[in-house]
């Protein structure tokens, strides 16, 4: 026999709520682990450095570019992948979109944006700085703004972000930089 509906207001805590129903004040329809909030502020506050090392970060990927060439960079994506995932799905929740855009967010991933919105807020911001969708969530959008504040290069908030090509998905963004930025260079090097 089948399990009868829950009644209203027995839901289990954190459940999501069905679409258009009630929502009791204080639970987010998609509330995701308080540990993982509590990293992001802190990536979001310590922005500046975050932005500084990923810099040297960059670099070091780029001075590598010979031996990605090598082994062949289609060869590294999938362990690569897997260490760009787990390093910043710890510090920013990272939805793998491929085409990170951090550093022009304050360290705030613009992909945790309910509506995935990548050119800055929507109008329903709350009062309180939240998000509309996710009451208990601070708008990653005031966070991003916060964020750039701190960052030596912070006003490339205002540059207008592509729309997310959807094929890029789950690849890696720090091998497809250092892939872009070594071609540019040898380009720039064949002009000269
Ligand atoms: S912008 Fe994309 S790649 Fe960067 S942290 Fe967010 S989901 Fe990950």
């Amino acid at each position: 026999m089948a399990d009868p509906a829950p009644k209203p207001g027995n839901a289990a805590p954190g459940a999501k709520a069905a679409s258009g129903a009630y929502t009791p004040a204080g639970v987010s329809p998609n509330r995701r682990a308080r540990h993982k909030y509590t990293v992001r502020l802190w990536a979001v506050r310590h922005s500046r450095f975050l932005e500084w090392f990923y810099r040297r970060f960059a670099d070091v990927f780029l001075l590598l570019h010979p031996l990605w060439k090598k082994i062949g960079y289609e060869r590294v994506e999938r362990p690569i992948t897997f260490v760009e995932r787990n390093v910043k799905g710890f510090l920013f929740d990272c939805r793998m979109c491929g085409q990170c855009a951090l550093s022009s967010t304050g360290m705030s991933c613009p992909m945790n944006c309910p509506k995935q919105l990548r050119n800055g807020p929507c109008g329903g911001v709350r009062a309180n700085g939240n998000c509309e969708v996710e009451p208990d969530m601070p708008c990653v959008w005031v966070q991003a703004w916060n964020g750039s504040r701190n960052m030596a290069y912070g006003d490339a908030i205002l540059n207008v972000q592509k729309p997310v090509n959807q094929s890029l998905r789950e690849t890696s963004s720090w091998l497809r930089v250092t892939a872009e930025a070594a071609a540019a260079r040898e380009a720039a090097s064949k002009e000269s």
